[in-house]
């Protein structure tokens, strides 16, 4: 590969990577200075069942305002997953959210089930479950109204980390989520091997949804909705932006849906709005 390049050419490239490192070793300060400052903070985008228009859950989505500029997870995430610093923000964005759980259920609401990323950059932990255990107990929140999403894997060592951390989260009343079902590697043999409890169907394939059933997405969708309705598995259409979408994941037998269409993710005060309202 750098036998194609001339010497000069090398020599930028190397440069350039210098200058990445160096870039990244103060994103990563800039990260540990950014928790201790609180500028990381959670929204929540509503989770809505379409039989009855009715707000059923939420996820929980991370921002960072840095110097009153937000920063979007797709900026950093992969960093810190590189870095390893991803396992601090997810356990800071489950306490974000069981202390708002606590408010909202000390306010009276009825809350709901809140799901929360988790990196496969855990899958090395053998404490995980024990440290979700702990943060959720803090606030004593049901585990019941905690759902962690995870997304798939390729690695066969990976599947058998997540299959007992499923396992341990099943035993003690958390339910577990695949995330961005469909565009992993490994998705159907995950499903094989892993009893989750939700499915959430990754934007990719509601972005192509039309009206036309012979379509080939239309083909495929239809049938992992079917797929996971014979597994038991309840299916969660992410990305769902408008009517027409709905109503074709509604002629599929798909009536949980996460999108724009709805809401975008909430700031605390509007979500908790809509936690009072419930339908739509
Ligand atoms: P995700 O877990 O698949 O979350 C859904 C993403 O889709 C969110 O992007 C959400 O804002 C966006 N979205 C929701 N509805 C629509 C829609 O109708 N159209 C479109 N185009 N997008 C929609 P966001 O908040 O930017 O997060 C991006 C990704 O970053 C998340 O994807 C998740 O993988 C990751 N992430 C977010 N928060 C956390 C976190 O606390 N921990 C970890 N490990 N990852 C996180
Ligand atoms: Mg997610
Ligand atoms: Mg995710
Ligand atoms: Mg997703």
């Amino acid at each position: 590969y750098a036998k194609s390049y001339s010497r000069t050419n090398v020599v930028y490239y190397n440069k350039d990577v210098e200058h990445k490192v160096i870039e990244h070793k103060e994103f990563c300060q800039k990260f540990k200075n950014a928790i201790d400052k609180n500028e990381f903070y959670v929204l929540y985008q509503p989770k809505v069942y379409t039989k009855n228009n009715t707000l059923y859950g939420a996820e929980a989505l991370v921002r960072w305002n840095n110097d009153g500029k937000v920063i979007y997870p797709g900026d950093f995430v992969e960093i810190f997953e590189k870095e390893h610093l991803i396992s601090a923000l997810d356990f800071y964005v489950l306490e974000q959210t069981c202390r708002d759980l606590r408010s909202w259920l000390d306010n009276g609401l009825e809350p709901v089930t809140v799901s929360v990323n988790f990196s496969n950059d855990h899958l090395g932990d053998d404490e995980l479950v024990d440290r979700i255990i702990a943060i959720v107990d803090k606030y004593g929140i049901d585990h019941h109204l905690i759902e962690i999403e995870m997304t798939e894997t390729v690695d066969v060592y990976e599947i058998n980390r997540l299959l007992t951390y499923v396992n341990g989260l099943h035993k003690n009343g958390f339910t577990v989520a695949i995330d961005d079902f469909g565009i992993g590697y490994s998705s159907l043999l995950m499903l094989q091997n892993i009893s989750v409890d939700v499915l959430k169907i990754d934007k990719a394939f509601i972005a192509e949804l039309t009206g036309d059933a012979e379509k080939r997405e239309n083909i495929i969708l239809r049938h992992i909705i079917n797929m996971a309705e014979e597994l038991g598995v309840e299916i969660v259409a992410e990305g769902v932006e408008t009517d027409e979408q709905r109503i074709n994941l509604t002629d599929m037998h798909c009536h949980r849906i996460q999108g724009y269409f709805y809401d975008k993710p909430l700031f605390t005060d509007a979500f908790r709005l809509r936690l009072s309202a419930k339908t739509y």
